[in-house]
C-alpha cells in the first residue's frame, strides 16, 4: 500500500514527503482507514511501529479537510518526553498546514506553568498532555474542552501503571460525550479493558 491510496489532503501528502515517509507501516495501514471512518479503536502496538503517525495523520487530515477550528484533539501521554516527541512529529507533518499544537506536562519552574497557562488560554488545535498537569489546569478553568472531538490515549498501559486511572476518568468527564476515542498500548491488562469499556463505544481492535 502507498500513502497516496489513503486519500489524504495534498498538504498532508507534502508533509509526508518532507518527513521522508513513503509507505505506511502495518499499524498505519490498519488503523488509518478506521480512524478516518470515525471508529473507536484499541491498538496494541509497541513503540517503533509507527503508532504515533498512525493517529496523527488521519486526525490532522480531518482537522484540515473539515476546517475544524479550536481545541479539537486531546492526546494524553504518561511522560513529558513522549509529549515532546509527539509534538515534534506533529510539527513536522504540520509544516504545510495551519494546525497548532501545545504540550502540557508536569515539572518545570513557574515559568513553564505560566507558559502552559498562557498557551491553554490562547488555545491550540491539538493538546498533548500528561494527566496530572492537565487536571491542575482544568481545575483552575484554564482549558475549554467543550469542542473536543478526538481523545487519544497513547501508552495507555504505562499511564495505568503510573496510577492515572482516576485522573483519566476525571479528564474524560470534562469532555463532550460525542467524540472519537483511540487507545494505543503495548500490553492489554485487565484494567485497560475496564477503562476502554467505560469510555469507548463498540471499539474495533488492532493487534500488531
Ligand atoms: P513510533 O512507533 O510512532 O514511535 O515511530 C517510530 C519512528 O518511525 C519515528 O521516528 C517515526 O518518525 C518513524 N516512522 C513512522 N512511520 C513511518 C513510515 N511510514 N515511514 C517512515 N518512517 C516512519
Amino acid at each position: 500500500m502507498k500513502f497516496s491510496e489513503l486519500d489524504f489532503c495534498p498538504d498532508i501528502m507534502e508533509g509526508l514527503d518532507a518527513m521522508g515517509f513513503e509507505t505506511p507501516s502495518p499499524v498505519q495501514e490498519l488503523a488509518i482507514p478506521q480512524i478516518i471512518d470515525n471508529k473507536d479503536l484499541i491498538v496494541c502496538a509497541q513503540t517503533g511501529t509507527g503508532k504515533t503517525a498512525a493517529y496523527l495523520l488521519p486526525i490532522m487530515d480531518k482537522i484540515q479537510k473539515y476546517k475544524i477550528e479550536g481545541f479539537s484533539t486531546l492526546i494524553l501521554v504518561p511522560t513529558r518526553e513522549l509529549a515532546l516527541q509527539i509534538d515534534q512529529q506533529m510539527q513536522g507533518f504540520a509544516y504545510f498546514l495551519s494546525i497548532s499544537s501545545l504540550s502540557v506536562y508536569g515539572g518545570g519552574d513557574s515559568g513553564v506553568w505560566d507558559q502552559q497557562k498562557k498557551g491553554l488560554m490562547t488555545g491550540a488545535d491539538v493538546i498533548i498532555a500528561t494527566p496530572g498537569r492537565l487536571i491542575s489546569h482544568l481545575n483552575l478553568g484554564y482549558v475549554n474542552t467543550k469542542q473536543v472531538k478526538h481523545l487519544i490515549l497513547d501508552e495507555a498501559d504505562r499511564m495505568l501503571d503510573m496510577g492515572f486511572y482516576e485522573d483519566l476518568m476525571q479528564i474524560v468527564n470534562h469532555l463532550p460525550k460525542q467524540r472519537q476515542n483511540l487507545m494505543f498500548s503495548a500490553t492489554m491488562p485487565e484494567q485497560m479493558r475496564k477503562l476502554a469499556s467505560s469510555i469507548m463505544v463498540n471499539p474495533e481492535s488492532i493487534n500488531i
